[in-house]
């Protein structure tokens, strides 16, 4: 097969989310946690954030990121209560105002972006954002990688929907079958990619995963490695 395309998720794929807005809200209520705790708990509670996703109506919501956080206190053991919320709630203003999903670029997104670019692989962005995706990207200094840059907000379509899948390979003309989809979510990302037909990488940084039916990479290096083997 040839790859002529490989289509990233944003958040936790090429962009970090803010953990030291997290370890600072909780700070501010008495809980003290360091990045990488934080990190790692982050990463378990996509795992059991992603059944609620796969089911739920709408994804860029108050609601889910009151959940995914709820998830990532229960994993960091701090008990869910009045403390707890008021350092959820200080953190969904942080969202609203400035989109928590600006905690810097992945590790190797950079380098690994570059090195598929060199190969004349084309690229994209298919995301669940909140209409900014495009100018967060441009300031971390990434966006010129991309052909395409599907926002949901801006498309009108979220994820696992596979017609923002559509739009995307539409825009680049691409088969789904000569592309790669790369993300966080076995829900959101992997499972409707490959319902299109596209093959399908999920990011398990930690280990949290359990057995699924898909390729697992630990970082965006591996990424890289997984996806020339489809060159
Ligand atoms: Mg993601």
């Amino acid at each position: 097969m040839r790859l002529k395309a490989v289509f990233f998720d944003a958040g936790n794929t090429l962009l970090c989310l803010d953990y030291a807005a997290i370890v600072n809200a909780l700070k501010e209520e008495g809980f003290l946690v360091s990045r990488e705790e934080v990190w790692q708990a982050e990463c378990r509670a996509r795992v059991r954030l992603d059944p609620f996703l796969a089911q739920v109506e709408v994804r860029e919501s108050a609601e889910v990121f009151s959940r995914y956080m709820r998830h990532t206190w229960e994993e960091l053991g701090i008990p869910w209560e009045e403390k707890a919320e008021r350092a959820l709630k200080r953190l969904w203003e942080i969202n609203r105002r400035q989109n928590l999903w600006q905690g810097g670029v992945m590790p190797g997104a950079s380098e690994v972006l570059a090195a598929l670019g060199e190969k004349g692989v084309l690229m994209g962005v298919i995301s669940n954002s909140d209409g900014r995706l495009e100018t967060i990207l441009n300031e971390a200094g990434l966006a010129g990688h991309f052909s395409v840059i599907a926002d949901s907000r801006v498309v009108g379509i979220e994820k696992p929907d596979p017609r923002i899948f559509h739009w995307a390979l539409e825009r680049t003309g691409v088969l789904p079958e000569q592309a790669a989809y790369v993300g966080d979510f076995y829900s959101l990302d992997v499972v409707p990619a490959r319902r299109l037909g596209l093959h399908a990488i999920l990011l398990d940084p930690v280990g949290a995963w359990p057995p699924l039916d898909c390729v697992k990479a630990k970082d965006l290096f591996e990424v890289l490695s997984l996806l020339l083997l489809l060159r």
